[in-house]
């Protein structure tokens, strides 16, 4: 292991409590990430000392909020990798950047009988908003299967694909499963006709290096939470080009260029999809966020990460009557799984009680669950802070589950 955890878990200072008398074991990463030291007092520094509204004043509080929140949209558009700054815009969060894109491009390029492709893997927050869209629309939702495993099945997407295919939005990574999609695959099978490709990316940006020039995705969306930055703040990269074709999803101060009772046109990108005042404060932590990640490398906390997998996969495997969903060779460090006959809800209500934060039942994707034939899993999502320790107490905790339901 090449990360020096102990110095790092200092700089999270949630990490080192205790719950019911026994020692925090944070495995929930998929949910919500903790934040580190460096996150919280750039928040604290915003609030204490730099706080003012953006973009709109004169005065030097406001120009020093500005450039910060202009700053931190700049270390976003290097760590992903994007052509411009216009092509980053903040937004509350993942559902909110689908909620955007699935209403901005459903207006400039969904007609009746068109059809939008998603997966049986989705998250509700990548369904619910294209649905709504068809409805508006007359639009057509068509989903590709997964497989036992946990991957996609590649070839039944290739036959839905059709010169109906308007736009294909597909989860880099599987909440759920942990299962990465080949999404640079994916892209170039939806670009072969013409279907604009969105990429939820909420369980994809913490685990790996994103470059989403080589992935020519259109649209890349993600949440700060879920990588070490508040809550509140997300990110919705688009490609320059189609986010200037496309309308405004909503209306209102900062995001005009000049208002009449006749007519309104819009301010120039990034700012035209940013209206109301935006969470400046939580796009610094992001940015900051950013920096730490940056500083302690992208790629050992995906060698610390597949090393953890490896070893709790191997450990949990070794429980009798354990089942693991999502078994594909290409996965992130979150295992999802179920103790024979013994209800999800009551093992993860056994190890809170041993300190121990796992996620249980649908996690917002009950089409999957469903395909599965369950109604729900207990799931362990390991960030790059998590030891090998805290690996077996999630196995002594299991074993003392088995004990009491057995
Ligand atoms: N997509 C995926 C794959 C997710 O895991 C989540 C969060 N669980 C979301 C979308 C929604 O993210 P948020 O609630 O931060 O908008």
């Amino acid at each position: 292991m090449s990360l020096d955890l102990n110095k790092i878990r200092k700089d999270f200072p949630l990490l080192s409590q205790d719950i019911y008398k026994k020692p925090l074991v944070y495995l929930d990463n998929g949910a919500t990430t903790q934040k580190p030291q460096q996150v919280i007092d750039a928040e604290l520094e915003m609030y204490n000392a730099l706080n003012s509204n953006i973009h709109r004043g004169v005065h030097y509080l406001s120009n020093c909020s500005t450039d910060k929140f202009e700053e931190a949209r700049k270390k976003i558009k290097d760590f992903i990798k994007a052509s411009s700054d216009k092509e980053i815009v903040f937004t509350a969060g993942t559902t909110a950047s689908v909620n955007t894109i699935a209403f901005s491009l459903g207006e400039y390029w969904i007609e009746p009988g068109d059809e939008i492709i998603l997966s049986e893997m989705e998250h509700h927050s990548n369904i619910v908003p294209w649905q709504m869209l068809c409805e508006r629309k007359g639009a057509k939702l068509k989903v590709i299967p997964v497989l036992d495993n946990g991957e996609l099945d590649i070839d039944a997407y290739g036959k839905l694909l059709s010169d109906k295919t308007k736009i294909v939005s597909v989860t880099h990574v599987s909440n759920t499963l942990g299962t990465i999609n080949p999404i640079a695959k994916i892209t170039e099978m939806a670009h072969s006709k013409d279907a604009y490709v969105v990429i939820d990316g909420a369980q994809g940006i913490q685990h790996g290096q994103l470059n989403v020039k080589d992935i020519d995705c259109d649209f890349y969306v993600f949440s700060g939470h879920k990588i070490f930055a508040p809550t509140g703040i997300g990110v919705l990269y688009g490609k320059e080009e189609i986010l200037n074709k496309i309308p405004p999803y909503q209306g209102g101060g900062d995001m005009i260029d000049t208002v009449t009772f006749e007519k309104t046109t819009y301010a120039e990108l990034p700012f035209k999809f940013e209206a109301g005042t935006a969470n400046y404060i939580g796009a610094v932590g992001l940015g900051a966020a950013i920096d730490y990640i940056v500083s302690v490398g992208i790629e050992d906390i995906a060698e610390q990460e597949k090393e953890l997998l490896e070893y709790a996969t191997k450990k949990l495997s070794s429980i009798d009557g354990l089942k693991i969903y999502g078994t594909s060779e290409n996965k992130v460090s979150t295992i999802s799984f179920l103790l024979d006959g013994i209800h999800h809800l009551d093992t993860g209500m056994i190890l809170d009680k041993l300190g121990i934060a796992v996620r249980t039942g649908h996690h917002c994707t009950q089409p999957l669950t469903k395909r599965f034939g369950i109604d729900g899993t207990v799931r362990a999502s390991f960030a790059f802070y998590n030891t090998k320790e805290e690996v077996d107490a999630l196995y002594d905790g299991l074993l003392k589950v088995k004990e009491l339901f057995g």
